[in-house]
């Protein structure tokens, strides 16, 4: 059964939502403010966070960034909870590296597509285990990256995002269609998802960042390998 945790110090949402994930076969940990949430997070290594930013203790931005610079945790995919007010702080949820988030007041329902979708990209890809791509490999198996033949860490939201666009190399895709496959909606509002997580993503692959194409007006592309 995979695990959710919950980091919300207002119980009724927290409630809310964990009936909801209960409801939907999930096993649900909650933790109320900041401090616990990430010590929870940390001996219990959940399949997902979805972590409030407004927190006492601890907010949510701190917890994040410890979680990412910890190896038990660098990888579970978070999606963040914000309130409609704070648009520069989805903003900066999203450059922080969170995979996902939500803005008060949200449906249920909504979470739980958001859920789903990023749960199911951390499964295993169909295809071949491996796929190699200039300087890229990805074992679809593990999730794990490769740079030059060196371990280096993706989210999977980045991991899925760059195999994507790896397999499609030369051709441009197209921003709503890369939304609507990696994270399951699409949303013009949501736009900007994707082009904080390239950013984040190019990044990451320093020298090899400009294998990423942006094409105006359409979206992205990787660059074809050289024969
Ligand atoms: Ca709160």
């Amino acid at each position: 059964m995979q695990r959710i945790l919950i980091v919300e110090d207002e119980q009724d949402i927290a409630d809310l939502i964990g009936f909801n994930l209960q409801r939907a076969g999930y096993e649900v940990i909650k933790a109320h403010d900041g401090i616990i949430g990430t010590t929870v997070a940390l001996r219990e290594r959940p399949d997902l966070i979805v972590l409030d930013l407004m927190l006492p203790g601890r907010d949510g931005y701190a917890v994040f960034r410890e979680l990412r610079r910890d190896s038990r945790t660098v990888n579970i995919p978070v999606i963040m909870l914000t309130a409609r007010a704070q648009t520069e702080d989805r903003i900066q949820g999203l450059e922080a590296g969170a995979d996902d988030y939500l803005t008060k007041p949200f449906s249920p329902k909504e979470l739980m597509l958001r859920v789903q979708a990023i749960l199911k990209r951390a499964e295993a890809p169909p295809g071949t285990v491996n796929f190699t791509h200039g300087p890229f490999r990805f074992d679809k198996t593990s999730l794990k990256f490769y740079l030059d033949n060196e371990p280096a860490e993706l989210t999977s939201t980045e991991f899925k995002l760059l195999l994507f666009l790896c397999e499609r190399a030369g051709k441009a895709q197209d921003r709503n269609d890369l939304h609507r496959t990696i994270w399951g909606y699409s949303d013009a509002a949501h736009s900007r998802t994707l082009d904080t997580h390239m950013k984040r993503l190019r990044q990451k692959l320093g020298v090899h960042g400009s294998w990423v194409e942006t094409v105006r007006s359409i979206g992205y592309r990787v660059i074809q390998a050289p024969e």
